[in-house]
């Protein structure tokens, strides 16, 4: 039986989605298996470190769900921190030399996207020409269509960049306000004593420790987000600062497309992906009024995941009989 495969490769967590061609169907059912691992950004942690995560996954995806390679006819990935051609290049070099190693057939089709894409590829209602993706996860990117084929791409530049409105900007923000919280220059926050008890610190002074030695990674850093929820859901006036800043980001980046390109409309569909929209009410709400009460686009919900997103590139693939090898 003749598999296609989806990588959403993101920057904390990487999700690969086996699936039968023409009948696609969720995790969950006889006919789709997914197995999660480490983020794969290759801009965080190398392209070595990439293909090393992105090949232990496909080899316990298969001996997880009995899947020989042979039985895989397309794969489609969809990377963070995959921006120009170049890299897309030298990825897809890399997804072939892991395809080799694990005996995967010779007639397999193959297409390297970035995480954005295949989120948008997934999201788009079937009817539409047109739509607006933004993600907000570890970090944050947007992507617009238009005429069915026309890209403009607002954010995508990195942590170091940019990530405005993302997991790991939020989580910066927090560090950075328990040391105002700390100097008595901003307001006591929830934050501190979460953030003590997550790193299971004794003493505040520790963080720099973090930074600066440990020099922790954007992963790292992206994972206070969660506690900035959580303090938001508790209400927290920090907390909620935080948060309602990263949505306006977010509101940015849509404001961003419009300008760029002209003629998307207020009819557009917008639609989000990532653990920040999913987890932040505070988030996910100023976004959707701010989008609404901006004229920049209708909410409308995702028609699917990017990692099913993904899959239906594969299968796109076999259909166009695109073989890339
Ligand atoms: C990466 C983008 C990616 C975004 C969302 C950013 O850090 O640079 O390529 O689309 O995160 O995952």
């Amino acid at each position: 039986m003749s598999y296609v495969v989806g990588i959403d490769g993101g920057g904390t967590k990487t999700t690969c989605l086996f699936n039968k061609p023409g009948s696609f169907s969720y995790p969950g059912s006889d006919s789709a298996f997914i197995v999660t691992g480490e983020g794969t950004n290759p801009q965080s942690v190398g392209f070595k470190t990439m293909k090393e995560r992105l090949r232990r996954l496909l080899s316990n995806g298969l001996s997880t769900f009995n899947i020989t390679a042979g039985d895989i006819s397309a794969v489609s990935c969809g990377i963070a921190g995959l921006g120009s051609s170049q890299d897309i290049k030298h990825t897809e070099k890399i997804i072939k030399e892991i395809f080799l190693e694990l005996d995967f057939s010779e007639n397999l089709f193959l297409s390297v996207h970035s995480d954005s894409f295949i989120a948008l590829y997934g999201a788009i209602p079937e009817d539409k020409e047109e739509g607006i993706l933004v993600i907000s996860g570890t970090g944050s990117n947007s992507l617009g269509i238009i005429n069915s084929g026309e890209f403009f791409r607002s954010g995508g530049w990195g942590h170091f960049l940019g990530d405005e409105g993302s997991g790991y900007q939020i989580g910066m923000h927090a560090l950075q306000h328990l040391t105002k919280a700390f100097d008595k220059r901003g307001a006591p926050t929830l934050l501190t004593e979460k953030i003590l008890n997550f790193m299971n610190w004794d003493h505040l002074m520790e963080v720099r420790n973090f930074v600066y030695q440990h020099k922790a990674d954007k992963k790292e850093i992206a994972a206070f987000a969660k506690l900035v929820i959580e303090a938001s859901e508790e209400r927290d006036e920090v907390a909620v600062r935080i948060l309602k800043k990263a949505a306006e980001e977010l509101v940015l980046h849509v404001e961003s497309l419009h300008l760029q390109s002209g003629d998307f409309h207020k009819d557009t569909p917008v639609m989000t992906a990532g653990s920040i929209f999913e987890n932040s009410a505070v988030v996910m709400n100023y976004f959707q009024q701010q989008i609404h009460s901006r004229d920049l686009g209708v909410i409308s919900p995702a028609r699917s995941t990017p990692v099913y997103g993904a899959c239906l590139l594969a299968e796109q693939l076999l259909k166009d009989n695109r073989k890339v090898r």
